[in-house]
């Protein structure tokens, strides 16, 4: 007779963990208990020795679908009690590190319910399993019992509680389980027809049949959908969004409609099918006949697959309507602003777009938009992280101890908590420009360190001294350390890299406070977790035009042209026809005087004068609209570039050696496409060549910040750097965006408290 206490860490909890343990026990012949406590499963198991040890063997081998066991601690007892059976026990409570499940898109078994005629669950908006099913969305706190979510308000009906309470079926221990008997209701909102549950449905698909506009709760916020075939319908969504151009999100029915529509790796599939149903950028076959406004001038698609029950019954229904295979689905916020939760939300914010709001009352706790996955070189490369993935944390090999509080920047916000070596990046935020993103955030925060149990003793946040996070970090009332935004780029890289050592950080990004009051965006940085050096940046320019220049890459283009090309500016901005607005003399004016402008040298807004230069985009409806329109152009162009005989380093990147050589072959007259290409090109190269120049010893790089999201620019340097002998470390899962460096500024945070500065 042995007897054994095992605790098991990871994604344990909301995975149907219990359950599983316990048939294994069955199945082995062994008794004993299993309970959550929060930060691990603890189970104790007694039997024979073999049978005890094959107990626990399944366990490594055949753990839960959906659990993420990252150590199993295994301890014989001496003195243990006799157990006659294996019982689950309910959940007790303790501290310290904790996982909580990111939610999970219907699965198979589920989805085949669904349709099922003889189930009883058949077309059941809510329906989910101890496999799939919402989670981080509707908890309130650990451990995850049914109490403590949103599923409180909802008691089981007969039938369900004998199915959460029978270990044979697949609804044991599963904390959302209802059924149309006694599960959530859907409706539509203030209709004065008060249709619900089947009418509600209906009515929506009809709707959306016709060409109209409907918003939709889903798990971790409201869509709002259309017809991703009708022009007309798209085209009216732009308008009332006040959204010209910025691509559109797709949802289709399935793989199969998918695979018409796109290439598609065997990766991206997987993925895309998967338990975590990210939007998939997918290149776009010719033959798609979706609406153009989907994404105009756009080489690629978000896509993704019904990953909510309603959501498919948007789809497939047994009401004779014919729906189309393809929905636009996109965030229902107000553009930039954080996705909208609970009826007042979309009442307020997107009641305006819709010709109806398809709603239901199970309560959103935290808002999860879906995540946004690009590839690079056959592996994600991810430009949102968050429905599915958020708050799964990254462990550190490093010993570092305590807890603190990141607030993130001002666009595409997250946070990010960490405790000891485990960091938990938020779901997405989104931006901050005003009050409303900031009280979100707050909350947010509040609401994950109460589930994750922790009290933070330090914050950290951005050197801007008016971005709403470094406010709202503020408010906090901790101690407070800022972090340069550049350098928290190559932080965040760092930490989801497990990277403890010193690197030369490449941070090519928009626009950042730098720690010299000017405008950062294009960084050659020393980096250790602690502390940074600045080796260099692509040469300053100004910047002039103040809010404009963000928007407007001519402005740019212009000033930069002024410097470049001297007392032949006038005519060569007349030739490329880069005075959009006003006059040359006006603009000479300006630059000289250097009114309205600020020295910068931000990537960011290189890309979006070369873009201009070369007669790409002028300006940017949407954030890097220029930039990324520059890099499709750049890929269409398979030329080879002959090396530049400038020397393109020196003080700073010669970045003004580059543009006077674009110019002067656009002049010349040379194809816009090859020019692009060109210029990533040359950039890349230049940046290699800088780094490698001033590394000293340091072998490592990291490539980081806001153009790292381009993915030709990300493969022109790693390679260069690599030639130059270089370890190059980039991103995966977290985004090299604005959206990642909350787990830098964490990483930073953790540091300092391990080194005692605070
Ligand atoms: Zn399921
Ligand atoms: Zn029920």
């Amino acid at each position: 007779m042995k007897t054994v206490r095992l605790k098991v860490y990871g994604i344990v909890q909301g995975v149907g963990m219990r359950p599983v343990v316990a048939r294994h026990a069955t199945s082995c012949g062994v008794t004993g208990t299993v309970a959550n406590l929060g930060p691990y499963v603890e189970i104790f198991a007694q039997g024979d020795e073999d049978k005890v040890d094959d107990f626990v063997r399944l366990i490594e081998e055949q753990p839960p679908k959906r659990a993420a066991i990252l150590k199993i601690d295994n301890r014989t007892l001496d003195d243990a009690p006799i157990y006659d059976s294996f019982e689950i026990i309910e959940s007790g409570k303790t501290s310290g590190e904790i996982f909580v499940s990111p939610d999970i898109a219907i699965c198979d078994e589920c989805l085949e319910e669904l349709y099922d005629k003889k189930n009883r669950r058949y077309l059941h908006p809510f329906i989910n399993c101890t496999c799939c099913g919402p989670r981080l969305t509707i908890l309130d706190s650990l451990p995850y019992d049914r109490e403590r979510t949103s599923m409180k308000e909802f008691p089981m009906c007969e039938k369900c509680a004998s199915e959460y309470h029978d270990p044979e079926t697949r609804r044991y221990d599963a904390q959302p389980v209802c059924c149309n008997d006694c599960g959530p209701e859907v409706f539509i909102l203030d209709d004065p027809e008060n249709r619900r549950g089947r009418d509600a449905i209906t009515y929506a698909r009809k709707l959306l049949s016709e060409g109209g506009i409907v918003a939709v709760k889903g798990i971790g916020g409201f869509h709002i959908a259309c017809d991703a075939y009708n022009e007309d319908a798209v085209r009216r969504l732009r308008e009332l969004k006040h959204r010209p151009a910025k691509p559109f999100a797709v949802m289709m029915k399935s793989a199969d409609v998918v695979r018409a529509h796109c290439e598609m790796l065997p990766l991206q599939e997987e993925i895309l099918k998967g338990h975590q149903k990210p939007i998939i950028l997918l290149e776009r076959k010719d033959v798609s006949g979706l609406a153009r406004s989907v994404a105009p001038g756009n080489p690629k698609l978000g896509v993704m697959l019904p990953y909510a029950p309603l959501q498919s019954l948007l789809f497939d229904y047994d009401d004779g309507i014919t729906m189309p295979d393809t929905l636009i689905m996109t965030s229902g916020n107000i553009s930039g602003l954080p996705i909208c939760r609970d009826d007042d939300d979309a009442r307020r914010e997107i009641a305006r777009f819709c010709d109806a709001i398809l709603t239901h009352n199970r309560k959103i706790r935290i808002r999860a938009d879906d995540s946004v996955m690009d590839f690079y070189n056959g592996k994600p490369y991810m430009i949102r992280r968050s429905r599915g993935y958020a708050p799964l944390p990254y462990m550190m090999s490093e010993d570092l101890k305590g807890s603190v509080i990141a607030y993130g920047g001002e666009l595409k916000n997250t946070f990010c908590i960490g405790v000891n070596n485990l960091f938990y990046p938020s779901s997405y935020i989104g931006d901050l420009t005003d009050l409303r993103g900031k009280a979100v955030l707050a909350e947010s925060v509040e609401r994950m360190e109460t589930l994750l149990e922790t009290k933070p003793q330090l914050a950290v946040c951005d050197l801007h001294p008016s971005y709403n996070s470094s406010l709202a970090a503020e408010e906090s009332g901790l101690p407070l350390v800022r972090v340069q935004h550049h350098y928290a780029h190559i932080l965040s890289c760092m930490a989801e890299n497990d990277y403890h050592g010193e690197c030369i950080g490449v941070s090519f990004d928009g626009t950042g406070y730098g720690t010299d009051g000017t405008i950062w965006g294009g960084e050659i940085l020393k980096c250790s977790p602690s502390d940074f050096t600045r080796l260099g940046s692509i040469r300053p320019f100004l910047q002039t035009g103040g809010d404009a220049a963000s928007k407007e890459g001519w402005r740019i283009a212009v000033s930069m042209l002024i410097d470049i090309c001297g007392s032949r500016a006038e005519e060569i901005l007349g030739r490329l026809n880069l005075i959009r607005n006003g006059n040359f003399k006006m603009h000479k004016a300006m630059h000289d005087g250097k009114l309205n402008s600020v020295v910068s040298t931000s990537a960011g807004r290189l890309f979006d004068a070369v873009s201009a230069i070369l007669g790409i985009r002028y300006e940017n409806t949407f954030e890097g609209e220029a930039s990324t329109a520059l890099m499709y152009e750049a890929m269409k162009c398979k030329s080879h570039v002959a090396a530049c005989d400038y020397e393109l380093t020196g003080e700073y990147i010669e970045t003004d050696m580059i543009v006077r050589d674009l110019v002067q072959r656009r002049l010349a007259g040379e194809d816009p496409r090859e020019l692009a290409y060109r210029f990533h090109r040359l950039l890349g190269e230049a940046a290699a060549e800088f780094v490698s120049a001033n590394a000293g010893t340091v072998r490592t790089a990291a490539l980081s910040g806001g153009c790292y999201q381009n993915t030709l620019l990300l493969d022109i340097t790693k390679k260069a750097l690599e030639n130059r002998g270089f370890n190059v470390l980039i991103h995966s899962l977290i985004p090299p965006n604005d959206g990642g460096i909350s787990i830098g500024q964490a990483f930073y945070g953790m540091n300092k408290l391990k080194d005692g500065g605070i």
